[in-house]
């Protein structure tokens, strides 16, 4: 049995509770078993080592609940012949064959150790990842658990499957995701585990999903799909099936609260009602919906109607620090007004909301029962830390190179600003040389 006493300056137990001063956490083996001042710790835990982190924040660790970790590959990536005009020309010309169809295996690997590094040093400690390539099936899948388990991060990974390719590399997709759901299953409490996931209801025809889903609630896991990106979808579905996008969800009895709904920028005044009334999850990604040009999600509509947020990178922009700034400032911009996203309503998506949302019970707080994922974060502001600014000085002035500690399951994961274990000038190496070999695919 390993006892551990983490007392910081400050402690965040989670984002719906004030911070404490001088208050510290006690964790053993993978679980946070109290929370106390330095001196109640110390007398409980007399014989415990501690981690002094005076001038620092103990926190929950983030949960990415949306990546591609592959995505990292297209970063700086020549322009395509066709520059996207708009979010279906962004796929079509651009996304689905320079980068999607010309995934290997071996860049897929590249791409997943860098991913993993590159979040652990910025405070994630739990992920959510949905792989979209073709042609690295099968296998792919079962690739990506090895890397993420030799880094002990906490991730949920699955393939998006889709019938854009053709039938056999739908069922294909599909068969990934279950053989991965299947290989973690013994393993109830191990950090990596699988769920369902297909693409969109432009490229998965309804008895598609159907099926998807059936094999999702077999097997007790979630779904995800990629909803209303941008207009293309809800208009493509009105004019396909008569219905929009979460209207033709709930008819095939899909939409609930076992599915993940990512994206949702265009939504519908009764897609943002039936989000609400089915208990839909939904996933918001600030900085990729700017990318794409497909607009801003109403996400402080969504979370006052009660519907639970959590936030993710799209593996665009990964410092989970910038992902969190995009939600607090994009809409307050939207509609005009400062109090749109409070610091307090960012990190609860970024911690406990993305851990909801991602069906991860004991994730995201930092309370007795809770597993002890976390993070120490440097407070050297220039400007005194309270109680009532410590939350929004983080989300706005802090980014990955803040965060000199994470601990994921009770391991330690970064000491000290270094990735343990890791060699990152090597992992950036190797993936430089994948993603050259990507970029002159299909040129
Ligand atoms: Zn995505």
């Amino acid at each position: 049995m390993t006892t551990t006493l983490i007392l910081g300056d400050w402690l965040v137990t989670s984002a719906s509770r004030s911070p404490r001063a001088e208050h510290g956490v006690c964790v053993i083996d993978g679980d946070v078993v109290a929370t106390g001042t330095h001196g109640e710790l110390r007398a409980s835990y007399p014989d415990a080592p501690v981690v002094n982190a005076a001038g620092h924040v103990v926190m929950p660790g983030f949960v990415n609940a949306h990546t591609h970790l592959y995505g990292v590959l297209a970063h700086g990536i020549p322009a395509a012949a066709k520059p996207p005009t708009d979010f279906w020309s962004f796929l079509a010309d651009y996304w689905w064959p320079l980068v999607e169809d010309a995934l290997d295996s071996d860049m897929v690997v590249a791409a997943t150790d860098w991913g993993c590094a590159e979040m652990l040093r910025s405070g994630v400690t739990s992920f959510y990842d949905i792989l979209e390539a073709p042609n690295a099936l099968p296998g792919a899948l079962l690739a990506q658990k090895e890397v993420v388990e030799r880094h002990k991060l906490r991730g949920l990974l699955s393939f998006e499957a889709t019938e854009r390719a053709g039938p056999d590399v739908a069922r294909l997709g599909l068969a990934e995701n279950l053989a991965l759901i299947d290989a973690c299953a013994p393993d109830p409490q191990g950090l990596v585990a699988g769920l369902m996931c297909w693409h969109t209801t432009f490229t998965c025809s309804p008895s598609f999903i159907v099926d998807a889903h059936g094999m999702a609630q077999d097997r007790g896991v979630r779904s995800h799909a990629h909803v209303n990106e941008g207009v293309h979808e809800g208009d493509w579905c009105n004019e396909h099936r008569g219905m929009r996008t979460l209207e033709l969800y709930d008819s095939l009895g899909v939409a609930g609260p076992d599915m993940i709904a990512s994206q949702c920028v265009q939504l519908s005044p009764r897609e943002l009602e039936l989000i609400r009334e089915c208990e839909v999850n939904v996933t918001h990604m600030p900085l990729a919906n700017c990318e794409v040009g497909g607009g801003i999600a109403p996400i402080p509509e969504l979370i006052n109607a009660g519907v639970t947020v959590g936030l993710g990178s799209d593996g665009y922009v990964n410092d989970f620090f910038e992902v969190m700034r995009g939600a607090f400032l994009l809409h307050k911009a939207r509609l005009q007004d400062p109090t749109a996203m409070s610091a307090e309503q960012v990190l609860h998506a970024a911690t406990a909301g993305g851990a909801r949302a991602l069906g991860l019970d004991r994730i995201g707080i930092l309370e007795p029962g809770f597993a002890a994922d976390l993070q120490v974060v440097n407070l050297n502001f220039p400007t005194p830390v309270t109680a009532h600014n410590l939350v929004e000085q983080v989300v706005l002035w802090r980014n990955y190179t803040h965060v000199r500690d994470v601990m994921v399951d009770g391991l330690w994961r970064v000491r000290n600003h270094e990735v343990l274990g890791v060699d990152l000038d090597q992992l950036g190496a190797r993936c430089r040389a994948q993603a050259t070999r990507l970029w002159q695919v299909g040129r």
